[in-house]
């Protein structure tokens, strides 16, 4: 039987450093992504919607800096990495990610990273929540359930920033620069992470943090083609249906997570 995938709806945003919305994420993504408007098929003509099996949103608290919320996060991982079952998350904002990847790493060895992301949330604090959105990757490394981590798109990296990157060995990919990287001599396990903000605000309005100067869904879509794989999970992070236009970020989301499912798939 051919394998299918998990997709899970992690519905929190009280780790958002700026403002509310993003937990209203997953809804927005699978309006998009079961919509009539499209079709079922990657680009590459593989049918992946009906292989995603859509397991509903993961019941949080939502209270920010909740320990308890990363850690059900973190078991209900774990619970289907003891099943062989590869799942797509969908945020919520992007604090999701360090529980997840503290699953991987409970679970066997840690993942290299593949981040898309207009951030490099390395902050060792914001605002006091060490669990914060401008944190997930400070802690992951912290955690050791990372074994590199590679961030593309990044261009809001300050000097506090670019310390704890340099202290982590992290590979920073500025959008200048995703031209001259190669993606495909990344070395899996890979977990891929989509902070839509990554991408340019003018194809991504819907995200808390709109930051200009950022990368096109065609180069977005070329690094998910061009990622070796094995990928054991991947997630899509930080829609805020808020501060959408036209449904437009919740689009684009709906189809990397199509486009994610197809490479892991392949
Ligand atoms: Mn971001
Ligand atoms: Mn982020």
């Amino acid at each position: 039987m051919a394998e299918r995938l998990g997709m899970l709806g992690l519905p929190l945003d009280a780790n958002s450093s700026h403002r509310a919305g993003c937990a209203g994420g997953p809804a927005a993504i699978r309006g998009a992504l079961f919509s009539t408007s499209g079709n079922a098929a990657t680009e590459a003509g593989v049918e992946v919607v009906g292989l995603l099996d859509d397991l509903g949103d993961l019941d949080l608290a939502n209270e920010p800096a909740s320990v308890d919320d990363a850690d059900r996060i973190t078991t209900e991982i774990q619970r289907h990495i003891e099943r062989g079952r590869r799942l797509i998350a969908l945020g919520g904002d992007h604090s999701v990610t360090f529980p997840i990847l503290r699953a991987h790493a409970m679970a066997g060895s840690p993942p290299t990273v593949v981040q898309v992301d207009a951030h490099p949330d390395l902050y060792d604090d914001l605002d006091g929540n060490p669990l914060s959105h401008a944190s997930p990757f400070a802690r992951a490394l912290e955690a050791g359930a990372v074994s590199r981590l590679v961030q593309l798109g990044i261009r809001t990296a300050n000097p506090h920033q670019r310390e704890q990157a340099d202290r982590w060995g992290v590979t920073m990919v500025s959008p200048r620069d995703l031209a001259g990287f190669d993606v495909g001599g990344v070395r899996g396990p890979i977990y891929l992470t989509i902070d839509l903000d990554g991408l340019d605000p003018s194809t991504a309005p819907g995200v808390s943090h709109h930051e200009p100067g950022g990368l096109t869904m065609r180069e977005v879509l070329d690094v998910i083609d061009a990622l070796p794989g094995p990928i054991v999970g991947a997630d899509v992070v930080e829609l805020n249906p808020t501060r959408d236009v036209v449904d437009m970020t919740a689009m684009v989301a709906a189809k990397l997570v199509k486009e994610i499912a197809g490479v892991m798939l392949r």
